[in-house]
């Protein structure tokens, strides 16, 4: 019923496309053709009728969109769930997300004293903290350890190779994002603590360690540890000063201003503000029900999206006449390979938040707008037949969310 007003409802009733039976249920049989009739017909065979509801933009593309832009979405709704002891993990790479070459993403779920097995990996690794609190550690190139406290909407940032551990707090350990730096970065493939002691001889253990052999016949069995319930309690760590990193691996976004509009805001982290995080920056954006994040484009790189809160429709041009529309939930990943022009619209009753992701060490993106704005008048009447009333709209300030 949400997505029918009352009178298309009434007009849709009176048209016999709607039957109400008698246990007064509607039956849903090609209501959304009928309410949204697709340019080329109704669509009376089999169809998913949850996914047409969720698609409007892809059953009934705009009529701009035009020609055959890959799949810029997935959900991660729709991603192999690996569960373990401590928590659970998914992943949205290139083989699920075939354009996605530039950006691998994980959303993962520790319980209160889940731990992530202590491991490195050659990506680096940029995170966001979705929910609860998290314990995170680290060991920097000069031996020295990094242990911080991370709650919802702070980041840290593991350069490649940065050994690293993660533990669930209480109340209820936490859930978050996080971004790879490579599309075909693999989760299920990184280097941990358990699996490289099972794959040394005990004889190099015993020298490396200095202790007999038989000190490592305890070690634990086949199955890797990667995310195992450990103690609930926060783990305790009584390192010397003089062992502490200078090196800031997390970044609390959580407190840091945000940029505002009248219509939203914007929190940018790159290495202007986040030192560290080389290769991956980052914009959190939330518009207001209503608004849209304008019409721009990144001279930098893609863009990997993670939406957290809202619904919204994600415009993309891709050149060459081509262009297409998609439509996103919280949940679902999105992508605009580099250069291409976007805008994305807050559709839903709430405001939408979401995460632009780059692999690149800085912030950037390139108004429409602000171009125009900045473009001589006679110039834009020659190329889009567009009078004075549209010179006076541009505003030579940027505004990202309108
Ligand atoms: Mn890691
Ligand atoms: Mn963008």
């Amino acid at each position: 019923m949400k997505l029918i007003s009352r009178r298309n409802f009434m007009k849709l009733a009176a048209s016999g496309a709607i039957a109400i039976s008698t246990t007064n249920k509607i039956n849903a049989k090609s209501l959304l053709s009928d309410l949204n009739t697709p340019r080329g017909g109704s669509d009376p065979g089999p169809h998913n009728e949850l996914r047409d509801q969720e698609n409007p933009d892809i059953i009934n593309p705009p009529l701009t969109d035009k020609g055959t832009l890959p799949n810029l979405r997935f959900s991660f709704s729709d991603s192999h769930i690996r569960n373990e002891s401590g928590g659970w993990t998914r992943q949205i790479t290139q083989r699920e997300l075939t354009v996605s070459k530039t950006i691998s993403g994980v959303n993962m779920r520790l319980n209160t004293g889940g731990i992530r097995e202590l491991h490195w990996h050659k990506e680096a690794e940029w995170a966001y903290m979705l929910y609860g609190n998290a314990q995170i550690t680290a060991m920097d190139t000069n031996g020295k350890f990094f242990i911080d406290n991370i709650k919802t909407d702070d980041l840290w940032y593991f350069p490649p190779g940065i050994p690293h551990s993660i533990q669930g707090l209480i109340p209820d350990g936490c859930e978050f994002i996080l971004a790879f730096d490579n599309g075909n970065f693999d989760e299920d493939s990184t280097f941990l603590l358990s699996d490289w002691f099972k794959h040394t001889p005990t004889d190099i253990l015993s020298k490396n360690f200095q202790i007999s052999k038989k000190n490592f016949n305890i070690l634990p069995k086949p199955e890797e540890k990667y995310i195992f319930q450990g103690t609930k309690n926060k783990i305790k760590y009584n390192i010397n000063k003089k062992y502490i990193s200078k090196k800031k691996f997390s970044y609390k976004m959580s407190v840091k201003k945000a940029i505002k509009f009248k219509k939203g805001k914007i929190k940018i982290a790159d290495t202007s503000n986040f030192k560290i995080s080389k290769n991956i920056s980052a914009a959190l954006v939330e518009l207001k029900k209503g608004a849209i994040r304008e019409l721009h484009w990144h001279p930098n790189n893609d863009e990997w999206q993670y939406y957290i809160i809202g619904k919204a429709k994600m415009g993309v041009f891709a050149s060459s006449d081509t262009a297409r529309t998609f439509d996103m939930k919280a949940g679902d990943v999105g992508y605009i390979p580099f250069a291409m022009g976007h805008y994305i619209e807050n559709i839903g009753n709430e405001t939408l938040k979401f995460l632009e992701i780059f692999k690149s060490s800085y912030y950037a993106d390139i108004s429409l707008k602000q171009w125009l704005s900045l473009t001589p008048e006679q110039l834009i009447q020659d190329h889009l037949n567009l009078n004075s009333n549209f010179k006076k709209s541009l505003n030579k300030e940027k505004t990202p969310i309108i």
